[in-house]
C-alpha cells in the first residue's frame, strides 16, 4: 500500500502532523493555557508527561517508548515557547482545530513535518493520556 503524507492540517485525509512553534514566537503566552494536553511550555521550563494528563509512574507510550511520567524532562527550547510532540494530539479528541494555532497572534504554530501521525494514532494518544 502506498503511504501518502499530507501537509494540509485542515485536510480530512488520514495523515496529520503535530504542531511546532517557530522562532517567530513573541513569547506572549497566549497558547499555553489553551492546550488540552498541557503540551506547551515556556522556553527553559522543564516538562513532564504527567503534567495535565492522567499518566502516572512508569508507562509505555503508544509509540512504544517507555517513560517515567513523573520524570522531569529537559526543555526543548530555552528561548521561546515549545510543544512536546509526544503530548500534542493536534487537539484531536478535544477540539476541531489546533487551539494554539487558533490563538497565536503571529501564526507561528505550524505543522511539524517531522512528526506525522494518522488520525487514529492521534486519537489513541489522546485517549492514552486521558483515560480517567
Ligand atoms: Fe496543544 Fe492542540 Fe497545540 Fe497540540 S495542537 S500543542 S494539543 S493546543
Ligand atoms: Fe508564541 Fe504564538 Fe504561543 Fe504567543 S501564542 S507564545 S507567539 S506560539
Amino acid at each position: 500500500m502506498e503511504l501518502i503524507l499530507y501537509k494540509n492540517t485542515e485536510s480530512k485525509l488520514p495523515y496529520e502532523m503535530a504542531i511546532i512553534i517557530t522562532d517567530e514566537c513573541i513569547n506572549c503566552g497566549a497558547c499555553e493555557p489553551e492546550c488540552p494536553n498541557n503540551a506547551i511550555y515556556e522556553g527553559a521550563e522543564e516538562w513532564r508527561y504527567a503534567d495535565g494528563t492522567d499518566l502516572e509512574g512508569q508507562v509505555v507510550l503508544p509509540n512504544g517508548k517507555e517513560v517515567d511520567a513523573y520524570e522531569i524532562q529537559i526543555p526543548i527550547s530555552d528561548d521561546i515557547y515549545y510543544i512536546v510532540p509526544d503530548k500534542c494530539t493536534e487537539c484531536k479528541g478535544f477540539h476541531e482545530e489546533p487551539q494554539c494555532a487558533a490563538v497565536c497572534p503571529v501564526d507561528c504554530c505550524v505543522p511539524d513535518e517531522n512528526h506525522v501521525e494518522s488520525d487514529e494514532e492521534l486519537l489513541a494518544k489522546q485517549a492514552f493520556m486521558h483515560y480517567k
